[in-house]
């Protein structure tokens, strides 16, 4: 992804000096099963705090070449231009909290007290089906799958509205 952030950067005449990636747990339960390991969130925090070394001493280090594998499979990817509306589900369990209309970072849900309304402006980062304090968000496998949540991040610094 670090390749691609470094095309879209070129566009507007930018580069990148430094990148690096920090491996964490998978939270895309449309698919798989977001289980929570500390394991992996303790090397994350490890391997963020080298990061920031190397920024304090600017460290240069661009981001690799684009793999032509991956620039194939994003030409594909239906949110690659942050439009789309994937078809959430909301079950009667949904209480019209709106947390998922807070942390949604595009705008992309209104709630107005109850169920929630879904536009087309979806990036599909699946925090409004991850968070939902009822599990009442549903997107293709999801049903089956474990949701994830940071148990180290408050809720409300997740919140954009
Ligand atoms: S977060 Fe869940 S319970 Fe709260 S409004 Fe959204 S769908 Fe309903
Ligand atoms: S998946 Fe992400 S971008 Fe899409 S509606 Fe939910 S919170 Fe918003």
């Amino acid at each position: 992804m670090n390749g691609r952030l470094a095309e879209l950067l070129k566009e507007k005449h930018l580069s990148i000096d430094y990148s690096a990636s920090v491996r964490h747990v998978d939270n895309y339960a449309a698919l798989y099963n977001c289980s929570d390991s500390p394991k992996i969130r303790a090397k994350a925090a490890d391997r963020v705090a080298e990061i920031a070394l190397d920024i304090k001493v600017r460290k240069i280090k661009p981001p690799p070449k684009y793999p032509l594998l991956s620039k194939l499979i994003y030409k594909f990817y239906p949110a690659r231009n942050g439009a789309v509306a994937p078809g959430f589900k909301v079950s009667d369990s949904c209480n019209g909290c709106g947390i998922c209309r807070r942390v949604c970072p595009r705008g992309n849900i209104e709630t107005d007290g109850g169920k929630p309304q879904f536009g087309a402006d979806c990036e599909i980062c699946l925090g409004c089906l991850n968070l939902c304090p009822k599990g009442a968000i549903e997107y293709k496998l999801s049903k089956r799958m474990t949701k994830y949540k940071n148990p180290e991040i408050k809720l409300s610094e997740l919140y954009v509205r």
